[in-house]
């Protein structure tokens, strides 16, 4: 993958459209997540790692879901991220375990919690270890929302510390998505020429492109609700993804769509459908 500078590509866009009707797709793409440019080609995402393979010995968001994500080779990993009350990043899908909440208990008191896989709750800086040592795929990080702007930007702090310290600070390595508006403007001023979607389904393309985030990644019923979204995203030079497509039917509509990423827990049905338009890394 090309390194990630996805803000060249909005200006050059909007310098486009100013002089004249040219497509976006005229316009050489370097960021990370596919555009409309990239040949035709749609990204996969596995959510939460490989979770749902019909293989037993996997669990969301496990080192072991992530390793065969990786080991399949597909564009994209999708992994959720919580801080503990110590300030431990997490990977975990709910903010609650066992009835308690992660966002104000300590790391320590989850010691006894094990995954469906019988895995420990993996800390973030874990789960950067594995996904250096067994492959390519892009590491879509979920940052999670927290009780308030000063928790959010501690998460967002301690994050970028672990990628640095790994070594994975890199665009074409990782991708940032967030539910928390306030997240996504610390990404977008904190991490420039990194992908930065916002989830929430309820600003335009437009309005995110004001406030300088790069990305979208819109739930299926948002984007079936108003497919223009992915037009109007490309032609501000935004990248779309779209949450959490699975079923051959539904897979097919957004495939024809032109999103740039479909993150699915069918990832191996959604590169059945692909065939050869499948983006790798
Ligand atoms: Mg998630």
């Amino acid at each position: 993958m090309r390194p990630a500078h996805l803000f060249p590509i909005l200006a050059a866009s909007l310098l486009i459209s100013a002089c004249g009707p040219s497509k976006t797709a005229s316009v050489t793409p370097s960021n990370d997540f596919p555009t409309v440019a990239h040949e035709g080609k749609t990204a996969i995402v596995a959510h939460r790692g490989y979770w749902n393979c019909a293989a037993a010995g996997f669990a969301q968001n496990s080192l072991a879901s992530l390793h065969e994500a990786q080991t399949k080779g597909f564009w994209g990993s999708e992994c959720d991220v919580h801080l503990t009350s110590d300030d431990i990043a997490v990977v975990h899908h709910d903010d609650m375990i066992r009835r308690r909440g992660i966002h104000t208990n300590t790391r320590d008191s989850f010691s006894p919690y094990r995954l469906k896989n019988g895995e420990p709750l993996p800390t973030l800086e874990e789960y950067l270890a594995r996904a250096k040592e067994s492959g390519n795929t892009v590491l879509v990080i979920e940052l999670k929302p927290h009780e308030n702007a000063a928790r959010e930007d501690r998460l967002v702090e301690i994050t970028l510390k672990a990628l640095r310290e790994q070594g994975l600070y890199l665009p074409e390595r990782i991708a940032f998505i967030s539910f928390s508006k306030h997240i996504c403007d610390v990404i977008a001023r904190e991490c420039p020429g990194f992908t930065n979607q916002y989830l929430n389904g309820d600003l335009s393309p437009e309005q995110l492109a004001a406030d300088g985030i790069n990305g979208l990644d819109y739930e299926q019923s948002v984007i079936y609700g108003d497919p223009s979204i992915v037009a109007r995203a490309h032609a501000l030079g935004m990248s779309v993804n779209v949450w959490t497509v699975d079923g051959a039917k539904d897979l097919q509509f957004f495939i024809g769509l032109g999103v740039d990423a479909i993150t699915t827990n069918e990832p191996m049905l959604l590169r059945e459908l692909l065939d050869n338009k499948e983006l790798k890394n």
